[in-house]
């Protein structure tokens, strides 16, 4: 089988993970603070706070923020459960905003419908590796004096108008194993904003400021020296990875050619990352999508649905009272979709392999 995603590790990642071993010191040291230099100095911000994970890199960026009981936060419905669940955790109210059927971001006009006067921020989602209309919605949240956040978990070194993700509102990462760099698990919050880094850093260290001395209520959501000693290496081949990515999905862009099925539309201004390589499968293929996954499977080709649900039609959100019938658009494209293995570490045989089996060749 072709895996969907793997890691790539290499001797440069072993070594300094154990290096941090011995050292003795492993928990958060010097390396945290050299791997958030560097994650800041390549996505172009003043700082990076790092955490313990990309979902709480979300949490405590709209609790830094002051987002709590009484508020909304719209965001996308098309996206893993910790956008929306991070809205949860603080007290406030998600409210989903349907997708563009093109790109399946997070659609500017649909967003501009669920405005209210307790709006106080919209998490756009990075999807797939491929920035959301930053433009449209920065004007959206200037006029209506809203926070941007950026759920950029997919999207590391993805850009916009030539500029990073996550360097535009406060940018949320995620280093999970199949993201497009690692640390095992962790995540990483980027901003310009001095005051915002600072109450990042009370929370995820129990409101600390100097020693035992606890100015807030904070939590422990601390990144190790081990997982930091491993995201240096992992963003020194960022690019490269990225790289690779993008010259994998250039070939399946030329080489897929089956009736009915949609390749991924890429916005002009954008610099698309490809975490996920998502095909649409339409009636034409004679398939639906759940039969086209298994002749995937069934000819070794890993595949993964990105996503089976709408957030809101979980059972738990429909439990928060939420409906079918919302958001059309993501209801119909998450019935179609499936994303096809795009990681660096594919052969040329494989992505041929790749080609021929959704050819039918
Ligand atoms: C992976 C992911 C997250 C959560 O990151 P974790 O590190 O797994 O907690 C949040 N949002 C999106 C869009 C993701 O893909």
């Amino acid at each position: 089988m072709i895996p969907i995603a793997s890691p790539l590790i290499n001797t440069e990642e072993v070594n300094r993970a154990v290096e941090v071993l011995r050292s003795g010191i492993i928990a958060m040291g010097s390396k945290v603070k050299e791997f958030e230099g560097s994650f800041s100095k390549y996505t172009g911000v003043r700082t990076a706070i790092s955490v313990s994970n990309g979902t709480v890199a979300l949490w405590l960026a709209l609790e830094a923020h002051g987002i709590g009981q009484g508020d909304e936060v719209v965001t996308t419905p098309f996206t893993f459960i910790a956008t929306a669940n991070s809205i949860l955790f603080c007290g406030a109210k998600p409210v989903f905003a349907d997708i563009d059927e093109r790109t399946y971001n997070i659609s500017p006009e649909e967003v501009v419908e669920k405005i209210t006067s307790k709006t106080r921020a919209i998490i756009g989602v990075h999807l797939y590796g491929q920035s959301f209309d930053l433009k449209s919605i920065i004007e959206i949240c200037e006029d209506n004096n809203l926070i941007l956040i950026e759920d950029a978990a997919q999207a590391h070194g993805a850009e916009f108008d030539g500029r990073k993700v996550g360097s535009f509102g406060t940018g949320c990462f995620s280093f999970y194993p199949t993201k497009n760099m690692t640390t095992g698990e962790g995540g990483i919050i980027t901003t310009d904003d001095e005051r915002i880094a600072e109450k990042i850093r009370l929370l995820r260290n129990h409101g600390e400021q100097g020693k035992y001395n606890h100015v807030m209520l904070g939590y422990n959501m601390r990144m190790t020296d081990i997982q930091a000693a491993i995201g240096i290496e992992q963003l020194k081949k960022l690019d490269e990875m990225n790289e690779k990515r993008r010259r994998n999905a250039e070939y399946f862009d030329r080489n897929i050619k089956a009736k009915g099925i949609v390749k991924p539309f890429v916005d002009g201004n954008v610099k698309h990352v490809y975490h996920q390589y998502v095909l649409r499968i339409e009636d034409e293929t004679g398939m639906t999508r759940d039969e086209f996954a298994e002749y995937l499977t069934s000819k070794g080709v890993g595949n993964a649905v990105h996503y089976p649900l709408p957030v809101y039609l979980q059972p738990f959100y429909r439990k928060l009272g939420f409906e079918k019938g919302l958001c059309p658009i993501v209801e119909e494209i998450a019935r179609k979709v499936i994303s096809i293995p795009v990681h660096p570490k594919l052969s040329e045989e494989e992505l041929k392999y790749i080609v021929d089996v959704i050819n039918g060749d």
